[in-house]
């Protein structure tokens, strides 16, 4: 079967997050921050319902450490 869309992976570099929490704040089902503050992705495929979300918080990192 062929799809029209590709996979929608989230990934985020820990060695370039600040730990802002922009990204938990936009999209907390997608995103949690470990102790340190670091960016923790807890769904790299998140769901229709949470994908506006997820790029809002793409859009939202002050340091492009999120990428899809
Ligand atoms: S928005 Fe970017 S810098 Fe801030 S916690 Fe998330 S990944 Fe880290």
């Amino acid at each position: 079967m062929v799809t029209a869309e590709r996979e929608w992976r989230i990934t985020a570099d820990p060695t370039v997050c600040i730990g802002s929490g922009s990204c938990v704040l936009a999209a907390p089902h997608t995103f949690d921050q470990d102790d340190e503050g670091t960016v923790v992705v807890l769904q790299p495929t998140p769901d229709e319902n949470h994908r506006a979300a997820a790029l809002t918080a793409v859009g939202a990192c002050p340091v492009r450490a999120i990428t899809t």
